[in-house]
C-alpha cells in the first residue's frame, strides 16, 4: 500500500486539541489547481505557501513572504504536506500544539503549471517537485503572476528559493506582504483573528468546526 502522504501531518497534531482539520488525501484535479499562502504567527512569524500536488497541499514556509521583485530571492523550507481542507483553515492552533499561533489566509486562488521541457512540453507537478525545479502561475487575490520555485540542493536538506518571474506581473515597486495585510478571506487583520477566535474558544470547551 502507498504511504498516506498525509501520515506526517497527523503524527505532528493533536487534531482532538486544534482547529486544524484532519482531512484526506484527494483525487487530483483538473489544470487550475488549489494555491494558499497562510500568514502563520508561530514561535516566528513565516508564510506557508501551499500548491496543490497530487491531492495534497505541498508546503514551504517563506520567513520574509513572497516578493513582487524577480531579484528578492525569498528562502523557502519545504514542510509537511498539508490536507486540502487546509486551505481554508483561519484560526489559532492552541498553545502547547505543534505550530501555536493564529493563522491567517493571506492569499487564495488557483494556480497553473508552466513549466515546459526542452521540447515545449508540460513537465508534470509531481516531476518537477522531485526535480527541484518549479514554475507556476498564481491566479491569487493578491498576487498573480509567475513564480518559480528551486531547490538550493544545500545542506542537503529542502531549502528552496521563491523567486518571482520575470513577466508583465513582476514589479519591484510593489510589496504586497506589507501593503496588503488583512485576510484574503475574511479581511480581518492578525490582531482581530486573533480576538475572535479567542473569544470562541473561550466560550466552548471544543473548539468549533471551521467548514
Ligand atoms: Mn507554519
Amino acid at each position: 500500500m502507498k504511504k498516506d502522504k498525509l501520515e506526517i501531518y497527523r503524527k505532528r497534531r493533536n487534531l482532538k486539541e486544534s482547529p486544524e482539520p484532519v482531512g484526506k488525501v484527494h483525487k487530483s484535479r483538473g489544470k487550475k489547481l488549489l494555491y494558499v499562502i497562510q500568514k502563520h504567527a508561530a514561535r516566528s512569524l513565516h508564510y506557508d505557501v501551499r500548491l496543490e500536488i497530487d491531492g495534497v497541499l505541498v508546503s514551504w514556509a517563506v520567513p520574509k513572504g513572497p516578493s513582487m521583485n524577480p531579484q528578492q530571492k525569498r528562502l523557502a523550507v519545504r514542510t509537511d504536506d498539508h490536507p486540502m481542507e487546509y486551505a481554508k483553515f483561519e484560526g489559532i492552533i492552541p498553545e502547547g500544539s505543534y505550530g501555536a499561533g493564529t493563522v491567517m489566509v493571506w492569499d487564495i486562488g488557483k494556480y497553473r503549471n508552466i513549466k515546459t521541457d526542452k521540447q515545449g512540453k508540460l513537465v508534470p507537478m509531481s516531476e518537477c517537485l522531485k526535480q527541484g525545479s518549479i514554475e507556476v502561475f498564481l491566479y491569487g487575490k493578491k498576487l498573480e503572476g509567475g513564480f518559480a520555485f528551486i531547490k538550493t540542493h544545500l545542506a542537503g536538506g529542502e531549502q528552496w528559493l521563491m523567486i518571482k518571474m520575470r513577466d508583465e506581473y513582476a514589479d519591484a515597486r510593489l510589496n504586497p506582504v506589507s501593503s496588503q495585510q488583512e485576510s484574503a478571506l475574511t479581511d480581518r487583520t492578525m490582531a482581530e483573528i486573533r480576538e475572535d477566535e479567542g473569544k470562541r474558544t473561550r466560550k466552548r470547551k471544543v473548539p468549533p468546526c471551521h467548514y
